[in-house]
């Protein structure tokens, strides 16, 4: 391998690495020096957070191409937070506020992208954290739970689940009860269409945080911010803030929810994709 057009911070990593006898592809991605001028930094980045993540088994395989599809829409609505994604997450933050049991369900995805704004969101509330993963492997949720607890999360869900969501097969039914069984309002970054319905049809509140303005998830929620998470995250808690700061009344939050129309929401983001995706020639 060439060294010589690293820069040399990377060029000093790859030589202790060389006389620990570890492999160049172990650690390319130590390599990367992308500058913060670079065009596609932020982009970069998360691909860069996605990556590690798999690598020390925090993220599962699937979750690299799930990424590559939430980049494909990002893309499309030109890596910014729209206003209809910024009215859902005000409705989300309104809905949380007034839940009595909020929870965050957390992936390996969310665990490596925004695992602060998880930790931060989860004490404002306060809701509880729950780690429910798609491909469940005991080693990987308690990595997740780990990495929480390291940031400062006081509790973790789903280490030892101890019960099942009602309508899915066992590994992705698992759940607690004192968790997602008990939840009123569940905020669901980067659902499955699937559990998305199923805690649904639980008479769950269900909050998607989804790109794809046309999955199963995002049709199923009540809300659905299309948005990234990294964007996302961030201003659910702004709003959460800003509603306390503007000591809102519980009626007028409850009346922006009712005037809140989901699917009118995604179809005006659908709108603005072509439009704009189109003007960009
Ligand atoms: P569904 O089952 O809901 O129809 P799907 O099969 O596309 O959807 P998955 O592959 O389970 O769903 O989930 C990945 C979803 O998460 C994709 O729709 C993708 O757009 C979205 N996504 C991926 N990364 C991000 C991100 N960083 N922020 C927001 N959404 C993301």
């Amino acid at each position: 391998m060439k060294k010589r057009n690293f820069p040399p911070l990377a060029q000093i990593i790859c030589y202790k690495l060389e006389a620990k006898n570890i492999k160049p592809n172990h650690y390319n991605h130590l390599l990367m020096h992308v500058p913060k001028s670079h065009p596609r930094y932020e982009s970069l980045m998360k691909r860069e957070k996605i990556i590690k993540g798999m690598r020390e088994g925090i993220v599962a395989e699937a979750g690299l191409i799930a990424h590559g599809r939430g980049e494909a829409f990002d893309y499309l609505i030109g890596e910014k937070t729209l206003p209809e994604a910024d009215l859902a997450e005000k409705i989300a933050a309104y809905h949380l506020i007034l839940a009595k049991r909020p929870l965050i369900s957390v992936n390996g995805n969310i665990a490596v992208l925004v695992p602060d704004d998880i930790v931060r969101l989860s004490e404002l509330l306060p809701a509880k954290i729950e780690i429910n993963l798609f491909y469940r492997s005991e080693e990987r949720v308690k990595k997740i739970a780990d990495l929480l607890r390291k940031l400062g999360a006081k509790k973790v869900l789903g280490e030892k689940p101890d019960a099942n969501i009602p309508g899915l097969e066992h590994s992705r039914a698992l759940c607690t009860n004192e968790g997602m069984m008990m939840a009123d309002v569940v905020l669901i970054p980067l659902e499955d269409g699937d559990r998305a319905k199923a805690l649904k049809n639980m008479g769950k509140i269900t909050i998607a945080i989804d790109l794809n303005p046309l999955s199963r998830t995002s049709k199923e929620s009540h809300v659905t911010i299309v948005d990234d998470v990294v964007r996302a995250l961030p201003r659910i808690i702004d709003h959460v803030r800003e509603a306390r700061k503007k000591e809102l009344s519980r009626k007028s939050m409850v009346k922006e929810i009712e005037e809140f129309d989901n699917l009118g929401n995604l179809s005006k983001i659908l709108e603005r994709m072509q439009k704009d995706a189109g003007s960009r020639f």
